[in-house]
C-alpha cells in the first residue's frame, strides 16, 4: 500500500545544515505502516526524508535504539542514483510516442 510511520526526530541536513523534521519510516517495530507518530525507539531499521531545503537524501540507520546518520558518502551515492533516475524518467516522459 505505500504507508510508512511518520518518526519524531530532530536532526540537521547532513549536506545544508537546515533542520528536517519530517522523518518516515517503513520499519516500525510492530510491522504496522498507520502513518503513526513514533518514536525512534519504536524504529526496528531506519528513517529518512528528503531535506525540504536542498533536496538531498538524508537516512539514518538505528541500532540498538539509537540512530545513527548513515555515511555520508553512501549517501551522496543514493543521491546521485536518485538524481539518475529522475533524469531517466525524464527522458522517457520526453520520448515521442509511437
Ligand atoms: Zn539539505
Amino acid at each position: 500500500m505505500g504507508m510508512f510511520d511518520y518518526v519524531k526526530y530532530e536532526a540537521d541536513c547532513f549536506l545544508c545544515g537546515q533542520p528536517i523534521k519530517e522523518w518516515q519510516t517503513k520499519s516500525a517495530k510492530d510491522g504496522e505502516d498507520l502513518m503513526r507518530q513514533l518514536e525512534v525507539k519504536d524504529v526496528a531499521e531506519n528513517f529518512y526524508d528528503i531535506c525540504p531545503h536542498c533536496g538531498a537524501w538524508n537516512e539514518y540507520d538505528v541500532s540498538k535504539g539509537k540512530p545513527r546518520l548513515k555515511k555520508q558518502k553512501e549517501l551522496y551515492e543514493i543521491e546521485r542514483v536518485n538524481k539518475e533516475e529522475r533524469k531517466k524518467a525524464k527522458e522517457i516522459k520526453a520520448a515521442p510516442k509511437e
